[in-house]
């Protein structure tokens, strides 16, 4: 049974991630490790499945550690003292979901193959409870924010701009607050009690989701605005003028920072050109979707930097996990020297169409056999993940959506982006014959 996806296991609370599940995975991660730290986001019912997953590991030998409410990489940076690491969020998922994401002591997300370990344990029903007197033990610990927040001081510089924090009323509001302010900052907090029920905003922190930000950034005067979604691996910006920054020009923003010439960067197949034309002298690599595939190809690649448009930003100098709050400090440490306009206003605008089709499961692979057939001949085709071709003035991305039964379109061009977009759009349509 396919319990993960790109991101842990993910779903709605009671129905698609339950107690029993929940069990059974801390069960099945017991049996390899000794010791696990665990987290949790603060959606409402993240403690019944704590416990759920808390029985579970000890029933099989692993003594556990508990974290309590935080960030996902702050989890991910305490794991290094552990075997394992054990968070619980969904993300930027609304608040009826919640999901169970596996660390690494190195920072990086469980693998594919570490995922089907615990997969086939659980189809097998491979468990082992062990006698009464080998039961892992339950303590608690107090430091992992400490910890994760010194870390960040130790790599950012001082500043005392006013910058504006949305935390959505996600675990960021733990961490990012006190940080900006321990580096000097003033800073002014939108949504950053915690509150499960995200009742502020979608967590996501998108375009749409972050008006209040907008608004406020400007009416303030303040030179930034931060924001996180619920369990703070992303952040995403908003300039001094209160105008949204897009993920490809922030990816653009933070990679010509980290890199120098013939430096490697990481990024997934949807990400826009302007990364390529903003950084002429590095190399830009392509993986699928998912920022635990750029973190794997990253560390294969040994790449300087990597990241994803969605507010995923990967410094590899400091960990393999995402984390939104050292990336909140390279910011502002950025923003220091220069306004955010200015810095978007010297990148390349180009216009992306995107949309998506109806397509059952069943038929996406026929669909998208036909698609890479057509698409082939027209350019340079990629199909890491989908079908991606590059010509000379832009490119498309067929790809069929791993959450839903659809065929997602996107195109870039430095003009007539509408033709191209419609070309793919037409060949997609055809291949149902
Ligand atoms: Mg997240």
């Amino acid at each position: 049974m396919k319990l993960f996806g790109s991101s842990g296991v993910r779903g709605v609370v009671n129905r698609d991630v339950t107690v029993d599940l929940a069990l059974k995975v801390g069960m099945a991660l017991g049996r390899s490790k000794k010791s696990a730290v665990i987290g949790r986001d603060p959606r409402i019912t993240g403690e019944m499945i704590e416990h759920a997953l808390i029985s579970g590991l000890v029933s099989s030998g692993c003594d556990v550690v508990r974290a309590g409410i935080l960030t996902t990489p702050t989890l991910a940076y305490a794991s290094r003292g552990y075997d394992c690491g054990v968070m619980i969020t969904a993300s930027h998922n609304p608040a009826e979901y919640t999901g169970i994401k596996l660390w690494n002591p190195d920072g990086m997300a469980f693998d594919s193959k570490q995922q089907e370990e615990i997969e086939s344990i659980i189809d097998n029903g491979d468990f082992v409870a062990v006698k009464w007197d080998k039961v892992g033990s339950i303590t608690s610990c107090y430091n992992a924010v400490r910890d994760h927040t010194d870390m960040i001081l130790r790599n950012a510089g001082r500043s005392s701009m006013r910058v504006v924090l949305d935390c959505g009323c996600g675990a960021g509001g733990t961490i990012t607050p006190f940080l900006l302010r321990e580096m000097g900052c003033e800073v002014i907090t939108l949504n950053s009690q915690l509150d499960g029920h995200f009742p502020a905003r979608n967590p996501e922190p998108n375009e749409k989701n972050l008006g209040m930000l907008m608004k406020v950034v400007k009416e303030l005067d303040a030179s930034l605005g931060i924001a996180h979604d619920g369990d703070a691996d992303r952040m995403m910006v908003v300039d001094e003028k209160g105008s949204f920054v897009t993920g490809d020009e922030l990816l653009a923003i933070f990679a010509s920072r980290e890199c120098r010439s013939g430096s490697k960067i990481v990024v997934p197949v949807d990400t826009s050109m302007i990364v390529d034309d903003a950084l002429p002298d590095a190399r830009i690599i392509r993986t699928r979707v998912g920022d635990v595939y750029v973190a794997e190809e990253m560390k294969r690649q040994r790449a300087d930097f990597g990241g994803e448009p969605s507010g995923s930003w990967i410094f590899p100098r400091i960990s393999y996990c995402p984390d939104g709050i050292y990336a909140a400090a390279r910011i502002v440490d950025i923003v220091k020297e220069r306004p955010l306009s200015e810095l978007t206003g010297d990148l390349p605008c180009y216009p992306t169409l995107r949309g998506t089709i109806a397509c059952d499961d069943p038929l996406k692979e026929k669909i998208m056999g036909a698609v890479k057939q057509k698409l082939g001949p027209m350019g340079n085709v990629s199909d890491i993940d989908g079908i991606r071709v590059e010509m000379d003035d832009g490119w498309v991305l067929v790809r069929p959506s791993g959450t839903e039964p659809r065929i997602r379109i996107t195109a870039q061009a430095r003009e007539n982006v509408e033709g191209l977009y419609e070309m793919a759009e037409t060949l997609v349509k055809e291949s149902f014959g």
